[in-house]
């Protein structure tokens, strides 16, 4: 993959305001070799400053990290800063071999970590990761926050990143947001966790087995054998690990847990 020199033209197509930062077609540490998935950051700049304050950090880098430290910027006006084409430094070590610096798009937005976001900047990044799956054919699964693909990063603060990606995935499809009853019911089931003993838990073994992720080796050393597995209420190591190549599977936060965002695959809602 070249310098991604069509990404000025991406951004514009979401419709808020583009500043293209000069030289930013020839940025870059070395092209961008694929794009297979996006991560969302906050600079973690300056309380105040402007629109975009952190511009010159996040093109330029700071000490111990060469600049570009990633791709686009997002200023607290919804304004969008198309820094580089080629690759940055944005994310590592990545848990996520799609996020890794080679392998994605990062978007710097400012944010100083604990104050509130402007909703026309929301509403701009969820825009901007939009155009940019429809742009190299990616679905909205693959938009991460950095603290999902990097496990000592906290940001972007405060975004729930279940709720941002199906906005997206909206934007993408061009279709409305699921069914609010979809969503309601959703947010009823629990959470299950590693050591939890209940009836839920047999849920998720029968919803495991009917997709196909119950291997014969999961249950060979079960007395009873499948019907046994099958009744167990225990989550146990065995049944995490399952749960976790069903989650890399549907490209989902491989955490172990069983949440509304892996529930829904389970259940096919
Ligand atoms: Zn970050």
């Amino acid at each position: 993959m070249p310098y991604l020199t069509q990404l000025a033209d991406v951004a514009r197509r979401t419709g808020h305001p583009v500043t293209e930062v000069s030289g930013w077609k020839r940025r870059g540490h070395g092209p961008q070799p694929e794009v297979q998935g996006i991560v969302c950051h906050h600079t973690a700049g300056p309380a105040g400053g402007g629109d975009y304050p952190s511009l010159g950090v996040v093109r330029d880098g700071r000490p111990g990290l060469d600049g570009p430290l990633s791709h686009f910027g997002l200023g607290r006006s919804g304004r969008i800063y198309v820094i580089a084409a080629g690759r940055c430094w944005h994310n590592a070590p990545s848990t996520s071999p799609r996020h890794d610096n080679s392998s994605s798009l990062g978007i710097e937005a400012e944010n100083n970590g604990r104050q509130p976001w402007p909703q026309v900047q929301l509403d701009a990044y969820r825009s901007l990761c939009a155009e940019l799956c429809r742009e190299f054919g990616l679905p909205a699964a693959r938009v991460r926050a950095h603290r999902e693909v990097n496990t000592s990063k906290p940001d972007p603060h405060s975004i729930d990143m279940t709720e941002f990606r199906a906005a997206v995935a909206a934007l993408v499809n061009g279709a409305p947001a699921p069914d609010s009853w979809t969503e309601e019911i959703m947010k009823e089931l629990p959470v299950i966790r590693p050591g939890d003993d209940n009836f839920d838990v047999k849920t998720v073994r029968g919803c495991l087995f009917a997709r196909g992720h119950v291997p014969p080796t999961a249950y060979a050393e079960v007395e009873e054998g499948l019907a046994g597995w099958l009744e167990s209420t225990r989550c146990d190591d065995g049944l995490v690990a399952l749960v976790r190549s069903f989650q890399q599977a549907k490209g989902l936060p491989d955490d172990g847990l069983v949440g509304p965002q892996t529930w829904a695959p389970l259940l096919r809602v």
